[in-house]
């Protein structure tokens, strides 16, 4: 295949977990007989350096062409970089909202896995972690409570805040749909979360998954009450497969089922629209404490490349080789920093990423 990727390498760490993950592609179009084409474009602190504003038109329109965009991460630090002494809207930040709506990314997907090397890292008890876990969460991006009319108001002297949280059946359809095929590409169950009991706009969510799922008899669907995921995650989390949620809800069980991993580094994610389209970057920031140190660990954005390979390209096979790479490393004994133990070895960002390149097969 010839494949066209959009690279921002961003800010912080960003540039080196890019670098190391072009590498690992690299290497998989070698064994594979693809051919790739990565075109780097500016964006968040980079690009206000460069340009003043976080994202250019020009670097939407060079996104949009691409067949996909992998990510390094953008913003620097918080208190002390100059760029957060400038508006809201011409931060880094600022840079990213803007693209993910240009780009119509309205699918959000977080993996969690727990690795049997780095289970000492999971702050569960044992007799839990040890089941293991893999499971996919799959956000609504663009709807619900955070994109909804919201006001301040005084009555009678009171103050008072109003969000109000709306969906529709057409945006709840598309997302399930994604949540559905998705499934049936890994284990085959989807749990779907809402709160039913209480919210019109989850029973609206109910029905429409479940209309959903009559279009898919292999995937086996279960919902389940918010406050009760959010137990369970603690409490059982090898019970989930993919688990589809509206925007808020997401937004929350998406942290705590990574914090349950306990390593940042190793966390991808990706965001989807409606074709096969899709943008790809580590779920962790661009942590400006260990920026040009050769210290960051670069797994995050190599497994989200994986994921690019898989949703956007539909090439399994070599995503499931970018996986069994960073398996085996583990395996081996090798660790960044951040994940590093006793009786491992540590390596920096490029030899980590030279690892992961030299055990595709
Ligand atoms: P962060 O994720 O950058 O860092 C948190 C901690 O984890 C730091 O100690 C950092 O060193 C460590 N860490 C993160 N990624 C690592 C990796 N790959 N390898 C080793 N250690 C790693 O979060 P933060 O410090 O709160 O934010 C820093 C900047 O990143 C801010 O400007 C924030 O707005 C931005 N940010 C960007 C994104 C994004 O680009 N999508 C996401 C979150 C935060």
């Amino acid at each position: 295949m010839d494949l066209k990727i959009t690279c921002i390498p961003g800010d912080g760490i960003g540039p080196e977990i890019v670098a190391e993950t072009k590498k690992v592609l690299e290497r998989v179009a070698e064994i594979y007989g693809h051919k790739l084409h990565f075109e780097d474009i500016l964006m968040g602190g980079a690009s206000i350096d460069v340009h003043g504003v976080p994202l250019t038109e020009e670097a939407v329109e060079k996104a949009k062409a691409a067949d996909a965009v992998l990510m390094g991460s953008i913003g620097g630090d918080t208190t002390t970089s100059p760029w957060y002494q400038l508006p809201p809207d011409r931060r880094p930040e600022a840079g990213l909202l803007a693209l993910r709506k240009a780009l119509n990314l309205f699918a959000n997907l977080r993996p969690a896995v727990l690795y049997d090397e780095l289970a000492g890292a999971c702050p569960l008890k044992e007799e839990i972690s040890k089941a293991g876990f893999d499971m996919l969460i799959m956000r609504e991006l663009t709807g619900g409570l955070y994109f909804g009319e919201r006001k301040t108001v005084e009555e009678n002297g009171v103050r008072k805040a109003i969000d109000t949280l709306t969906y529709d059946e057409n945006e709840i359809r598309r997302i399930a749909v994604k949540g559905f095929d998705i499934a049936g590409k890994r284990r085959g169950k989807v749990t779907s979360v809402d709160k039913a009991n209480v919210l019109d706009s989850s029973r609206l969510w109910r029905k429409v998954v479940e209309e959903v799922a009559k279009e898919y008899p292999h995937v086996t669907l279960e919902h389940m009450l918010v406050d009760n995921c959010a137990m369970q995650l603690v409490k059982d989390p090898a019970q989930f497969d993919v688990i589809l949620t509206e925007n808020m809800f997401g937004d929350i069980l998406s942290d705590e089922a990574s914090m349950v991993t306990g390593s940042i580094g190793m966390l991808a994610s990706a965001s989807l629209n409606d074709s096969k389209f899709g943008l790809y970057e580590p779920s962790h920031g661009s942590a400006p404490d260990i920026a040009g140190k050769d210290v960051a660990n670069p797994i995050a954005t190599v497994l989200s490349a994986a994921m690019m390979l898989r949703y956007s390209f539909d090439l399994d096979r070599e995503a499931d080789a970018v996986e069994a790479a960073v398996k085996q490393v583990l395996k081996e004994g090798y660790r960044t920093r951040d994940i590093m133990s006793e009786g491992c070895t540590q390596v920096g960002c490029s030899e980590m990423g030279s690892l992961l390149a030299d055990r595709i097969v």
